[in-house]
């Protein structure tokens, strides 16, 4: 696996890979999740780049930030070992160089659920992966569906940018009792660990509930949620278009998302549903 640190790196060994070209976006902390990306650009693509960051610009909370689970060697190993031909690891400069003054401010499907409880998070994420999807020119990006929203959100920068890419969404990969590979999973002790598994079910029952209609969805994975102690609070449960993230008409696919609070640790997740 070549090891690329600088955007012309980054350019040079595009340009010379082999198409089609898969791109593999991450912050680190690989997990089953994340390789289950690489093994899907690496099944589908000659050459497969996977980017391992973690984008100071879309953590709303420094906290967070600081305490983001980091083990460079390990991700490496676990990337190479899912099948990466390249992985583009940028010192934070190489990123944003002094005096970066370049923003994609996105508007449309960012505004609600995470963008609202995060303010500034997916223009973070949309400059990164517009710097990304300029420096590499892949011909297909791997985006994992446990972050529907994000995914939402790349579909309308790469349209609005008129960049030539298939994006990919990937099923969300899940322990054995449903909870989502997270790489915050491991700052939950053990009895948080377990009672986060609410939040699969929570949203399961709300899937169960939608022929009775989004609001009978909703009240059904709030009422999972209620009953579950470890949960101390919940962000937002709404059923949305899976394009627009606009509350659900009815019409087309939609998207069971939630957010929680399980201790201090925020989790996230959502099922792809429609009404027949
Ligand atoms: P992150 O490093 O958290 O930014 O995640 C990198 C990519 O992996 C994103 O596209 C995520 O949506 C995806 N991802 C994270 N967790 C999972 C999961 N449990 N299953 C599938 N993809 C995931």
């Amino acid at each position: 696996m070549e090891r690329l640190t600088t955007f012309e790196e980054l350019r040079a060994y595009a340009g010379a890979a082999p198409r089609p070209l898969g791109l593999v976006p991450t912050m680190g902390a690989v997990h089953a999740g994340h390789m289950s990306l690489v093994e899907r650009s690496s099944r589908e693509c000659a050459a497969t780049v996977a980017t391992l960051f973690v984008n100071p610009a879309q953590f709303d909370d420094k906290g967070d930030f600081a305490r983001y689970p980091r083990d460079a060697e390990g991700d490496l190993a676990a990337l190479a070992a899912a099948g990466a031909d390249a992985v583009f690891t940028p010192p934070e400069r190489e990123v944003y160089p002094a005096g970066f003054a370049t923003w994609v401010r996105m508007g449309g499907p960012a505004l609600p659920l995470e963008g609202a409880a995060r303010p500034g998070h997916f223009d973070g994420v949309a400059t990164i992966v517009a710097k990304l999807l300029i420096g590499a020119l892949p011909d297909a990006a791997y985006f994992g569906q446990k972050d529907g929203q994000q995914v939402a959100v790349v579909r309308r920068l790469v349209a609005d940018l008129g960049l030539s890419v298939r994006v990919v969404a990937a099923p969300t990969v899940r322990e054995a009792d449903g909870l989502a590979l997270s790489s915050r999973n491991g700052l939950l002790n053990a009895e948080q660990r377990r009672g986060a598994a609410a939040l699969h079910r929570a949203l399961q029952a709300g899937a169960a509930a939608l022929g009775e209609g989004a609001g009978a969805a909703e009240a059904a994975c709030r009422a999972v949620l209620a009953k579950e102690p470890q949960v101390s609070a919940v962000d937002y449960v709404a059923l949305v278009d899976q394009a627009t993230m606009a509350p659900w008409s009815g019409q087309g696919e939609a998207m069971l998302a939630a957010a929680v609070r399980v201790g201090s640790v925020r989790l996230i997740d959502n099922l792809l549903m429609s009404a027949d």
